[in-house]
């Protein structure tokens, strides 16, 4: 497998061999060790020394069922720290069919240079981009399917990538080649956008997929994980018809449903924005439920949800989503909250940190909270650039500190999901021990077996579920496949074999996490963060919240405790 690399100061491509050493990382592990190898940790975010690693995942391309994941790394513009942001869509299996385990962005071009970078089975080129910047994601993917064929699958970033706001996300084409599916977290579109690339296009490779060096072990292996999914009720019932969306009343339930900036666990209008009320809308109106954001994906978590005439309206819609700009903000009204993903998507923002900084904005009264027209003016405001729309684009934590608000849900400078960590223990130590902020995709192990309410038992799960993280990050499998295999990883372990051609253990799958944890957390350390860092924000260790009246006090020791410390 090959390195692309592309220089857009220079205007140059290379490749290479990927280094021996590296040969069998991909994903996370392999973004997270070229980033700390390439960028120098107190590098500005958006200047010339920082990079974007595209990767996909080591599994990615093949066989493998939900194995089309892509990793985005840099050093992230919103919290300073490494970040990996990962992402479904069509782009990971396009890259890895066309030969490349990993593409690297360098440099800093002139401002007002932008290019797209083209590639297909004959090699990669620059284009000169410049009239297509501005353009929203949908309608620069139109455009580039209109230019280059329906086939091509599309990585891009939207204008709050252009203006480098640190809560621009990268978008990548779902399997309709709609621009839907985000790496939202860290405002890596931020950085691709400082490397004047407005998008990847990736054209249709030869057909055939990343072939097994163990084609008969792999075979077998393959039927073990496939039925595992196929059998397992998460994975083969719930996440097929609801898609995320049945966690807002989960959630709710637990008592850890964001509301109205964090400031109560239950939301009175959850009925109207769960999961049952999702289903029936997507069903009178001709949208679907249990949509596949690649091929190959048997789960079909995914969506596509039409507006009340029946046109499409935004696919994706997850949970995430829905609690930070729906609960988080006060709105109880799901179509009003799809037409904010649509938007959030076609710029190119972080739906969590924009519902973030909106929920704050709303407790400095900038406006009220439940005001949904209000909030999509102030999301284009964003984009167009005013006062307002500047501070607002910096994300919750500058947005709370310009405005004077002290319950700030973020950690590192990054917003929290929507899950609050006084109702869901575990996912509070996550929060404060991730390497990349406030990241419920470090370690969310919603349903574990710790109580959620209780201290004990928090470290362990936290280190565990991020373990876990890094490793399914790293091969490029969904999350939501870890179902059936995080007690028992020996299926993994097998398919790794037959893939690979080289014996794995379980043994060897705990090394490779561990190790992605070890090389992000030694670069932050280098970039000035220490275990002070790894804190939750003081109010949720004061603030009770209702209905548990639970407080954050997981003790700092075992916060510092759960990867030795910094
Ligand atoms: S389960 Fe959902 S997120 Fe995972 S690969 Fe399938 S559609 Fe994408």
């Amino acid at each position: 497998m090959q390195v692309l690399r592309v220089n857009t100061e220079k205007g140059n491509i290379t490749s290479h061999p990927l280094d021996a050493e590296w040969e069998h990382l991909g994903g996370r592990g392999l973004a997270s060790r070229l980033v700390a190898r390439e960028v120098p940790p107190t590098a500005h975010p958006l200047g010339r020394h920082n990079k974007v690693v595209i990767a996909p995942g080591l599994l990615t391309g093949s066989a493998v069922p939900c194995s089309g994941r892509l990793s985005v790394g840099g050093k992230s513009p919103l919290t300073g720290t490494i970040k990996e942001s990962n992402v479904g869509g069509t782009a990971g299996q396009r890259l890895a069919r066309l030969g490349y385990r990993a593409v690297v962005f360098a440099g800093s071009p002139e401002p007002g240079h932008w290019h797209l970078l083209y590639i297909s089975p004959e090699g990669a080129r620059l284009e000169p981009a410049g009239d297509l910047v501005g353009l929203g994601n949908y309608d620069l993917v139109a455009a580039l399917r209109e230019w280059y064929g329906r086939q091509v699958s599309v990585i891009s970033i939207g204008p709050a990538g252009e203006r480098m706001l640190p809560l621009a996300s990268v978008a990548v084409t779902n399997t309709e080649g709609q621009p839907s599916r985000h790496a939202g977290r860290g405002g890596m579109g931020a950085v691709l956008g400082s490397k004047g690339i407005k998008a990847v296009v990736l054209d249709k490779p030869s057909p055939g997929q990343v072939a097994p060096r163990d084609p008969e072990r792999f075979r077998e292996a393959l039927r073990g994980f496939v039925s595992a999914l196929r059998t397992n009720p998460t994975t083969a019932k719930v996440l097929p018809t609801y898609g995320t969306t049945a966690l807002v009343d989960i959630v709710n339930e637990a008592g850890a449903l964001p509301t109205r900036n964090y400031s109560t666990g239950r939301f009175e209008g959850a009925s109207r924005i769960n999961g049952d009320t999702f289903l029936r809308l997507v069903r009178e109106r001709g949208g679907v439920a249990g949509h596949p954001c690649h091929p190959g994906c048997i789960i079909r978590c995914s969506n596509v949800y039409n507006d009340a005439a029946g046109r499409y309206l935004t696919s994706g819609l997850e949970y995430e989503t829905i609690g930070m700009l729906g609960s988080n903000c006060g709105v109880d009204d799901l179509d009003a909250i799809a037409a904010m993903d649509r938007l959030c998507d076609d710029l190119g923002l972080d739906t969590m940190e924009v519902g973030a900084a909106l929920a704050v904005a709303m407790e400095a009264g900038v406006l009220p909270f439940g005001d949904s027209r209000g909030m999509r003016e102030l999301i284009e405001e964003m984009v167009q650039g005013t006062y307002l729309g500047k501070i607002l684009g910096q994300g919750a934590a500058i947005t709370g500190r310009v405005l004077g608000v002290r319950r700030v849900p973020v950690v590192k400078g990054q917003s929290m999901a929507a899950y609050d960590p006084r109702a869901l223990k575990g996912a509070g130590v996550t929060y404060a021990t991730s390497p990349m902020g406030a990241d419920h995709t470090n370690g969310n192990g919603l349903g574990g077996k710790v109580d959620p309410l209780g201290a004990g038992g928090q470290r362990e799960y936290a280190r565990f579920f991020g373990l876990a993280h890094a490793l399914f990050d790293t091969l490029g499998l969904c999350w939501f496949t870890r179902a059936p295999f995080l007690e028992d990883r020996r299926l993994i372990a097998e398919l790794l074999s037959g893939f690979t051609g080289r014996e794995w253990t379980t043994g060897d799958l705990e090394a490779v996490s561990a190790r992605v944890i070890e090389v992000e957390r030694g670069f932050n350390r280098r970039a000035g963060f220490d275990r002070a860092h790894d804190r939750l924000p003081e109010f949720f260790g004061e603030e009770r919240l209702h209905p548990h009246e639970t407080v954050f006090d997981v003790p700092e020791e075992e916060l510092d405790a759960v990867y030795g410390g910094a």
